[in-house]
């Protein structure tokens, strides 16, 4: 089943306490979309500027990634500058260039209103809203927001969380949005504002998931180098509606593999900067990565 994305294509400027990179390609629906395109087909909604090379449309192109919605206007592409400290966990933005998304109205193609799985990525949340408002039935909606809107379009970021199933953001963010320091107490206000599942990323120590009935955590892959953490919510993202997408299963088991597939592509990410790691990667080393760490949690219950 294919998914609709809407989300931004950006050029990134970033720095890391194990290098710096300017003008590479990012953006949230750029990382969604080629993390879930291992999984399953992808229709993309976003605009680019004049300045985006073709280079690196024919990129997603070639991952499989339909661009029929994704519009190329006059003026720049969006920009994101960011810094990480030896804290990866926590992305300080040193600026952000809306451009070519300032007058961005999204229409979506024929076929993309019959997509059954949408996520909404990190956006303004009333862009978020006019492209779902375009879907007819979809099966599952989820999206993804960050401390800019929450802080800067709260009241429409609250609509589209009234139109959502789940709601992915990371442990500062959800912190934030339920005005609450404990994460159990604050997971609770944000289901109560509409979303049925709340996945709340925390950097290298995992995924919690909140429902109203159950929790459930996954680790994050233990790794020995990580170079940039820009784009691991995304791909993130990508896994785990990628896969939920290409098995059409929403049962609480096949959930869980989908947190631990999503947590899966978002360790490959942080590896390298920009896309760079999931450029190379390949199919087997994602199933191998999925096996290590369901041995990574396995221990006996007691008697
Ligand atoms: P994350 O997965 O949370 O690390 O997301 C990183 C991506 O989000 C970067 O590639 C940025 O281009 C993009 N980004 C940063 N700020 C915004 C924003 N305000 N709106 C949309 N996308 C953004």
């Amino acid at each position: 089943m294919s998914i609709l994305v809407v989300g931004s294509v950006a050029f990134d400027s970033v720095e890391t306490p194990f290098g710096k990179v300017d003008e590479v390609l990012g953006g949230s629906g750029t990382y969604f979309s080629t993390s879930a395109s291992f999984f399953t087909e992808v229709n993309l909604v976003a605009v680019v500027g004049e300045d985006f090379p073709e280079e690196h449309m024919q990129f997603l192109r070639s991952r499989n990634v339909n661009l029929a919605g994704v519009q190329s206007a006059p003026g720049k592409t969006f920009r994101w500058k960011g810094r990480y400290g030896y804290d990866l966990n926590e992305a300080h933005t040193l600026d952000t260039q809306l451009n070519v998304f300032e007058t961005f109205m999204p229409e979506l193609p024929a076929g993309f209103e019959e997509c059954e799985y949408v996520f909404l990525a990190n956006i303004d949340p009333e862009l978020q809203i006019k492209v779902l408002n375009q879907v007819r039935k979809p099966a599952m909606v989820a999206c993804d927001t960050m401390n800019f809107w929450i802080e800067g379009k709260r009241e429409a970021l609250l609509k589209t969380l009234r139109l959502v199933d789940t709601l992915l953001i990371n442990e500062g963010e959800v912190r934030q949005l339920a005005g609450e320091a404990n994460l159990v107490k604050a997971a609770r206000s944000i289901l109560a504002m509409g979303p049925k599942t709340l996945v709340v990323k925390r950097g290298e120590y995992g995924v919690l998931m909140f429902t109203e009935h159950s929790t459930f955590a996954a680790p994050a892959y233990p790794l020995e180098s990580v170079y940039d953490p820009t784009g691991a919510g995304d791909t993130f993202a990508g896994g785990f509606i990628g896969y939920l997408a290409a098995t059409r299963n929403h049962s609480e088991a096949n959930i869980r593999k989908a947190i631990v597939f999503g947590s899966v592509m978002a360790s490959f990410t942080v590896e390298d900067f920009s896309l760079n790691r999931l450029k190379q990667l390949e199919l087997p080393e994602i199933e191998e990565r999925f096996r290590k760490v369901k041995l990574l949690t396995e221990f006996e219950g007691i008697a």
